[in-house]
């Protein structure tokens, strides 16, 4: 069994190995992975710290070289590198493919933004003064990943992160540690000196807490739970480092009687439970208007009997399984919470057994639900949805809005006077017009607002306010 340790200063090292399973198939392991301890943990950030002032003086040729050969490298690698993320994650084939292929997309957009590195310059208010205003790389930073996008993750935080001259120590999630090495092995060879990019693999409560305790990190960067995330900017004000969070989404859908049905109905397919709605821009929420609400729910349902649940890399298999054991009871628990509450549960919900033993759960669509019940308000993480009947529009709008989150917000309709008032009074980061809520690009901000995220937002170009500082200068000429 292949034995992977965690990168640090430009080494592979580490003992106590950990096994990584595969939720698909609970017999298979994927692999042996190092298990970091505090020392290890402290060890990387000194080796960030000590690579930061070269690295940050890098030109931008050599950075441009390195992220343009890992993205090569992921592209070429696709089916090993999505099978990988398949078996360690559970998300279907054709989907972790599909993600590798954007890891790859987002190295390749930073390495063109190592070449594009550009400042203003302008004149004082004061005669004969320039003013020169710059952004410089903010030192060695910590990121922390979450399981349910292994690669795409780390890639768009690794990828700016180096880009812009920054420092990095990885701790991705415990439960899929494959991709993350995989990222780093690619990064390793690529050629970046020594100690610029360090992977220390483990549990989140013993060197993600070094890593929030370390006075040498000038920022975190960090995807997870609204209560992991509380830690970190907790942590983050006492050392006086610049933090980013993207924690949970309670996402509504809302469809109104002017829908296109097919339309309305694929999109609440993919948003609710596609990746087994083990994303945090799944929607929950479908807030349905009176005269589609039936038909709708109808349709929905047909269509959900077609849908297979089955091992991630069987072809045909359109949903995964639930990504571990802890995380089924979690999704299982809330469906009797639904229930108890006095939801009707129109569809699945139930455990699945298949051919090869893993945690396979029918996608579970609650109806005549409200969005005061538990199953409406807190984030389930998993193929659960709560379907709430409205009135009309300004029902639909206002009950889509009353949530403690705001990542992402969809609605489908045919009518352009409720698609313009949905997008600019949705509060959300993101808003979806006749589209799912999850599934967007890598070249465009990606974040959220309330209790969905806090601090700048993450990809495309905006990535540079979270991993730049900005310098004003003043000369006289
Ligand atoms: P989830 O419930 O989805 O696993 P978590 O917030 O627990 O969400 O996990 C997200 C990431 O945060 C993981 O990499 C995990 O190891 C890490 N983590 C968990 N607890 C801590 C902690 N106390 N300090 C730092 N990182 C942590």
């Amino acid at each position: 069994m292949p034995y992977h340790q965690n990168l640090i200063a430009g080494e592979w090292v580490g003992g106590n190995a950990t096994e990584n399973r595969n939720p698909s198939d609970t017999n298979d392991v994927v692999g042996l992975y190092a298990q970091g301890t505090p020392d290890d943990m402290r060890a990387a950030i000194s080796a960030a710290k000590a690579a930061f002032p070269a690295w940050s003086r890098s030109g931008i040729l050599e950075r441009h070289a390195i992220l343009r050969k890992t993205s090569d490298e992921i592209l070429s690698r696709k089916e090993e590198l999505g099978t990988l993320l398949a078996r360690e994650e559970g998300k279907t084939l054709p989907e972790a493919i599909g993600e590798t292929i954007r890891a790859a997309q987002i190295f390749d957009f930073f390495a063109g933004e190592c070449l594009r590195l550009a400042g203003e310059s302008l004149p004082s208010v004061r005669p004969g003064i320039g003013v020169e205003i710059t952004r410089e790389p903010i030192g060695p930073i910590g990121l922390i990943t979450p399981w349910n996008f292994p690669i795409a993750i780390p890639a768009w935080k690794i990828a700016p992160a180096l880009c812009y001259g920054n420092t990095v120590v990885l701790k991705p999630a415990e439960l899929v540690p494959g991709c993350a090495w995989a990222l780093a092995d690619i990064l390793h060879r690529a050629g970046l000196p020594k100690g610029v990019f360090n992977l220390v693999m483990g549990k989140g409560s013993v060197i993600g807490q070094v890593m929030l305790d370390s006075p040498d990190l000038a920022g975190i960067s960090f995807t997870g739970s609204v209560g992991t995330g509380k830690r970190v900017a907790l942590a983050s004000i006492e050392h006086g480092r610049k933090y980013q969070l993207e924690m949970g989404g309670k996402n509504p859908f809302v469809i109104l009687d002017d829908a296109d049905l097919s339309i309305a109905v694929e999109a609440s397919l993919n948003s609710c439970f596609f990746s087994t709605g083990q994303r945090c821009t799944a929607s929950s929420r479908l807030i349905v208007t009176e005269g589609i609400h039936d038909r709708f729910v109808a349709a929905l349902i047909e269509r959900l009997k077609t849908v297979t649940v089955d091992n991630a890399l069987k072809a045909g298999t359109h949903i995964g399984p639930v990504v571990d054991e802890r995380q089924l009871m979690q999704d299982i628990d809330y469906i009797d919470i639904g229930r108890s509450e006095g939801a009707n549960l129109a569809f699945g919900g139930e455990r699945l057994n298949r051919e090869t033993p893993g945690f396979y759960l029918q996608p579970a669509l609650f109806t005549e639900a409200t969005n005061q019940m538990r199953i409406s308000r807190e984030e389930v993480f998993g193929p659960v949805a709560s379907l709430i009947r409205v009135k009309d529009y300004e029902e639909a709008l206002s009950i889509a809005n009353d949530t403690p989150f705001g990542l992402s917000s969809g609605i489908a309709t045919t009518s352009l006077k409720h698609a313009t008032h949905f997008r600019r009074n949705a509060e959300a980061g993101m808003v979806m017009v006749n589209l799912p809520t999850a599934g967007v690009d890598f070249h465009v901000p990606f974040g959220g607002r309330k209790g969905s995220s806090f601090g700048s937002r993450e990809q495309g170009r905006y990535a540079a306010e979270f991993f730049t500082t900005v310098k004003t200068a003043y000369t006289l000429a």
